[in-house]
């Protein structure tokens, strides 16, 4: 099954185009693309497409139809008895969103449903099985989904007699040819209904929620999408159903930081602990960890702590968690620590500008 090709592309055309550029494009390639004339192998093809493009773009109705929906509308098994189902939210997107075309006579696959699942933070990290509720298309239960009244069924329909196409010969300048079409009549289903079943009015769905279970595998990174096949909407008329699309959205942490694999917080020290090192615990994805700040820390540098990142989704192991390490000068000191500041500051080296660029080299190769 093909494609239909863009109606507009077809005349080759823009979609801005007027009904005079419409109908000269039309008469120009109609002339080049007639069976009788053109010697292409897919001519007869070729200009039944031509026809069609015209037959729409030429017809504001149905042009302002086919510009909003595409091929799904005109024509759709399914344009009728949207008017009366406004009650059931978006309805109308589940079944022009999705972009599916169906044969002609066959049941019109489902659309695909889509939900976006917060997680928190560490579920993201290892991963979680959780549950979803959702709402979604399902065969209406009062007509078993063939959209007819109680005690009535669909019947085939007269003018395709069921098989959703119609051929029609049509007369024009150029001579004779059969032109087929999709069935006004059932719209390309094959069957109609007399008497609509009153709960989907004909449509044969309605909405239900589902609920199921979720395995969201460790390492996954926030906007990814999980698809569940066949958990989206089901088709009119016993058409299958579409997939469900899960966004993993995750709830930012108040200490860890997701980069990649790898986990990132931040450390604060005072100046002692920098200048001596110090044995401090931090929070890691696997909870409270000792971590060695080694003595002379300078302000900014990361320490690594191998394996405590998340896990690879693909591949195996962990990535790593980087500490940043933050000086604190300290703003506050009583009398007993400014003189013990003052002791430090008179055999210290004091400030100066002479290798500071080094200094700040050393600092960002360390970020790398
Ligand atoms: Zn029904
Ligand atoms: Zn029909």
């Amino acid at each position: 099954m093909s494609a239909k090709p863009d109606f507009y592309d077809v005349l080759g055309v823009e979609r801005t185009a007027g009904p005079d550029e419409i109908r000269k494009a039309y008469r120009d390639l109609a002339r080049r693309h007639h069976p009788d004339v053109s010697r292409e192998p897919d001519a007869t093809e070729r200009f039944q497409q031509i026809n069609e493009a015209y037959e729409v773009l030429r017809d504001d109705e149905k042009r302002a139809t086919y510009d909003r929906f595409g091929h799904d509308g005109p024509g759709s098994p399914f344009g009728a008895g949207f008017d009366d189902f406004g009650g059931i939210g978006d309805v109308f997107d589940a079944f022009f969103g999705g972009g599916r075309r169906s044969r002609p006579g066959a049941a019109q696959p489902g659309t695909d449903a889509r939900i976006q699942v917060e997680l928190e933070f560490l579920e993201g990290v290892f991963g979680v099985e959780t549950d979803v509720d959702y709402q979604r298309l399902e065969p209406c239960g009062t007509c078993a989904g063939n959209g007819a009244a109680p005690g009535t069924r669909p019947s085939t329909c007269g003018p395709c007699r069921g098989t959703g196409q119609v051929q029609r010969a049509q007369r024009s300048i150029f001579g004779q040819f059969v032109n087929v079409t999709t069935c006004d009549t059932c719209g390309g289903a094959g069957q109609v209904v007399e008497s609509k079943c009153p709960t989907c009015t004909g449509v044969g769905l309605e909405r239900a929620s589902v609920k199921r279970t979720v395995r969201v595998p460790a390492g996954l990174q926030a906007g990814t999408e999980l698809r569940l096949t066949g958990e989206g909407n089901h088709g009119p008329r016993g058409g299958s159903p579409g997939d469900l699309y899960i966004g993993i959205d995750v709830k930012p942490h108040p200490v860890l930081e997701r980069d990649g694999d790898n986990i990132l917080s931040n450390v604060v020290i005072n100046v002692a602990e920098a200048a001596l090192g110090a044995s401090l615990e931090v929070e890691t994805a696997d909870g409270l960890t000792s971590v060695k700040i080694p003595p002379g820390i300078q302000a900014g540098t990361p320490i690594r702590l191998r394996g405590k990142g998340a896990p690879r989704l693909r591949g195996s192991g962990r990535g790593d968690h980087f500490l940043f390490v933050h000086v604190a000068t300290p703003t506050k000191l009583n009398r007993k620590q400014r003189d013990l500041l003052d002791q430090l500051r008179e055999t210290l080296p004091g400030g100066s500008d002479s290798g500071g660029r080094s200094f700040v080299e050393k600092i960002r190769a360390a970020f790398r």
